[in-house]
């Protein structure tokens, strides 16, 4: 994928992968998100990643969003996210919506524990998850590097890791400085070896395929460097990919959207957080469009 040469993602082509609701179209053709993330064990939980990507999606106009988190968490994601549906961890309903769902997001804030673990082997494995276009993220991808299930990636269809460096480095069993050190290398490298897609996040956010150009992204600054704005970025892929945009696409524009949410809460507020973020992202699309 290096030797193809590099692709800077601009305003253009964000805007040429995102499709409007067309005229006529009802809420099940603005695409179906399945969205498997939040944790909770005993006293302690992880949902807002979970609340965070899910109304991510919703904000990148997905026409249903459905959301697997622990019950503990459930009334929660209804107040935070009024759109979303939610549904449980056991295996029937997770499949009923994998079924059902056009993009699949596995892992913010679901958490290390051996079950997290156990369910993401599951979960890979499983026949109606599979073909979907999958987007693993955060803790999806520590449990793929506990497990040693980066293969099973190589199998997949349409799948995308959203790794930052550290999570890149230990899916391929090295330290962040050497991601650090050349980080085109390690994301074309695996993209290249596992047949997969890879949004490896950083300055500059690169998106590394299996042929093709790299695209690399440039929009937002360190406005973003708070906790949570990577579970918005994971929700816009999803969204987008939902919506029809095969995933290298689907993560070139997400990743160019969501900096540029990032600068417009940055417009607003020196102190910029990923719920800020989240809530910008409508009129960081809107823009691109006259109305
Ligand atoms: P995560 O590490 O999963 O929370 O994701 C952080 C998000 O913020 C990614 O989309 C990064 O690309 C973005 N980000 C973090 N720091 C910076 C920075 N200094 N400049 C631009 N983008 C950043
Ligand atoms: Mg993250």
């Amino acid at each position: 994928a290096e030797d193809a040469g590099a692709f800077l993602i601009d305003e253009s082509f964000a805007a040429e992968h995102f499709a409007l609701r067309s005229e006529g179209s009802a809420k099940h053709m603005n695409g179906k998100v399945l969205i498997i993330a939040g944790s909770s064990t005993g006293e302690s939980s992880m949902g807002g990643a979970a609340l965070l990507a899910a109304g991510a999606a919703v904000k990148t106009g997905a026409g249903y969003v459905a959301v697997s988190i622990p019950p503990s968490l459930a009334a929660t994601l209804h107040i935070a996210v009024p759109e979303a549906i939610v549904i449980g961890r056991d295996m029937d309903s997770l499949m009923e919506k994998a079924r059902w769902s056009e993009a699949i997001l596995i892992g913010p804030g679901l958490g290390r524990s051996p079950e997290s673990i156990d369910l993401v082997r599951a979960l890979l494995s499983h026949p109606d998850i599979f073909e979907k276009k999958l987007i693993l993220d955060a803790d999806a991808l520590y449990a793929i590097a506990e497990a040693g299930l980066q293969n099973v990636l190589s199998a997949m269809p349409e799948v995308l890791i959203t790794p930052h460096y550290g999570e890149l480095a230990r899916l391929t069993g090295t330290d962040a400085g050497s991601v650090t050190k050349d980080p085109l290398a390690a994301a074309t490298r695996f993209a290249d070896t596992y047949s997969t897609t890879v949004l490896l996040k950083g300055r500059p956010t690169i998106i590394a395929k299996e042929s093709g150009p790299v695209l690399l992204n440039t929009s937002g600054t360190e406005a973003l460097a708070t906790a949570g704005t990577g579970d918005v970025l994971s929700g816009m892929v999803a969204a987008l990919a939902a919506k029809g945009e095969c995933l290298p696409e689907a993560a070139a524009a997400a990743a160019w959207f969501h900096g540029r949410a990032g600068d417009l809460a940055s417009d607003v507020s020196s102190l910029v957080s990923a719920s800020m973020v989240r809530d910008a992202i409508p009129s960081a699309i809107e823009e691109m469009f006259d109305f």
